[in-house]
């Protein structure tokens, strides 16, 4: 058996009821085996043993007070995966889902996913079991200054910079980082995605979903094609899912459907992002209230968004939401390009179909960078202590991710697998971390 086949069935083994993490790493090492295998410093090195195997895991109790006044408490996570290229940098996720499994699922794609952005971070991700949903903003509050009391002692400006995720936004960075300050008596650019008045980037709300758009514009523009008339389906309507819609109506394509966990709306005159954007962001409401703005919009309770005809797909919700099924839909309607704009959104047997069929497929830990990159970037405006403009950090987010889908391409062509773009994505993004691991010896 190949040195990489035996490192998978060892983490398998050795991790045992984690099935997303068995899944990112079947996904990321099935890639890679070809271009391990012919590099035997590697194994020599233990690189794969190490890259699976996260720096620290910490894992904390969460005790906060209700409404009621009941006491509740929490599981607290964060993964320190690998800092091999920089400090440990990736979102908190608070969702009921959150468990091991999935922190170190999205830890691991996050230290691939960093190295292709070119900015000097490492891989880390955290989060709790914790529902916001229906919580009230002095319930979120006594929730995140009860998270970051235990948090705040593990990370740093040059140590561990955490972020948003699923659950995670602008309001709750704010009180998490409220109390990182009334802690340690310090400003510091310890989280990102913070607020414009206290440090945060302009673009970094938008940056994953435009990120994404402009990752697939850049392929689209290299296989002679365009987002001009194209028909899009988007699923979720959180952040991510928000910033692609308009991005891609921005460059000409007809977005016809997004979703929540309940279900999903179709609109044949094209999603008016305004209403989402209302619905969401401001009422924090659920997307099935689309058709209170607009009655011919349909609605439909349920899985299903994925039957709809399209030309791209942007699933921009969570892990496994488009299964090898959903695939061969898609493909059967003539959807012929995919960008994940969530983290794994695609299940493994999906991603087959969708190479076997010649789509364009583009995983997350490419496709969805963006956010990550300008983080990055706000943590340079941090240390320089400066804020710069919307048109630059823009312009240097569409840069990156041109940068991202040219390497990309380029890894997957140099390995003669032209178009396979989680080979591609998987190897350039590899090479970066082990060459740094190879250089910083046994550590
Ligand atoms: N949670 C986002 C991701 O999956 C952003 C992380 C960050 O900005 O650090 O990449």
């Amino acid at each position: 058996m190949s040195y990489t086949m035996k490192v998978l069935e060892k983490v398998i083994q050795k991790n045992p009821n984690e099935p997303e993490f068995h899944q990112a790493v079947t996904e990321t090492l099935t890639a890679l085996q070809p271009y391990v295998d012919a590099h035997p410093e590697y194994e020599r090195a233990g690189i794969l043993e190490r890259l699976c195997e996260p720096e620290r895991v910490i894992i904390f109790r969460v005790p906060w007070v209700d409404d009621s006044g009941k006491v509740r408490i929490n599981k607290g996570y964060r993964v320190q995966f690998n800092s091999a290229i920089g400090p440990y940098k990736g979102g908190l996720r608070f969702h009921p889902s959150v468990c091991l499994s999935i922190i170190k699922f999205l830890g691991f794609e996050q230290v691939l996913k960093n190295s292709l952005t070119g900015q000097p971070i490492g891989g880390g991700k955290g989060g709790s079991d914790f529902d916001p949903k229906g919580k009230s903003d002095r319930e979120i509050m006594a929730f995140c200054q009860s998270f970051m009391t235990e948090l705040f002692r593990h990370i740093g400006e040059d140590t561990d910079v955490p972020a948003g995720d699923i659950g995670v936004g602008e309001r709750e960075i704010g009180f998490l980082y409220g109390q990182y300050k009334r802690l340690t008596n310090s400003c510091k650019g310890v989280l990102t995605g913070k607020g414009l008045s206290y440090g945060g980037s302009l673009i970094r709300t938008q940056a994953t979903g435009y990120g994404l758009v402009y990752l697939i514009d850049e392929m689209l523009r290299q296989h002679g094609e365009s987002f001009e008339n194209k028909t899009v389906v988007v699923s979720g309507s959180g952040n991510v899912a928000i910033y692609a819609v308009e991005k891609a109506q921005q460059l000409g394509a007809k977005v016809v459907a997004m979703s929540d966990s309940d279900g999903f709306v179709y609109d044949a005159d094209g999603i008016d992002i305004k209403i989402v954007k209302e619905i969401k962001e401001e009422k924090r409401g659920r997307i099935s209230e689309y058709t209170d703005y607009k009655q011919s919009a349909v609605y439909t309770r349920g899985k299903g968004i994925w039957s709809i005809k399209c030309d791209i797909a942007l699933p921009c919700a969570t892990q496994n939401e488009l299964d090898e099924n959903d695939a061969e839909k898609l493909v059967k309607n003539g959807c012929f390009v995919v960008g994940e704009g969530a983290n794994m959104p695609a299940t493994i047997e999906a991603t087959k179909v969708f190479l076997q069929n010649r789509v364009l497929f583009v995983p997350g830990k490419a496709a969805n960078a963006g956010g990550v990159a300008v983080s990055a970037l706000e943590m340079s405006q941090n240390s320089m202590r400066t804020s710069w403009t919307f048109e630059k950090v823009d312009r240097k987010l569409r840069e990156i991710m041109t940068n991202i889908y040219n390497n990309i391409s380029s890894v997957a062509k140099e390995v003669g697998q032209e178009d396979n773009f989680i080979v591609g994505a998987n190897i350039a993004a590899f090479k970066k971390v082990a060459d740094a691991m190879l250089k910083q010896g046994i550590v």
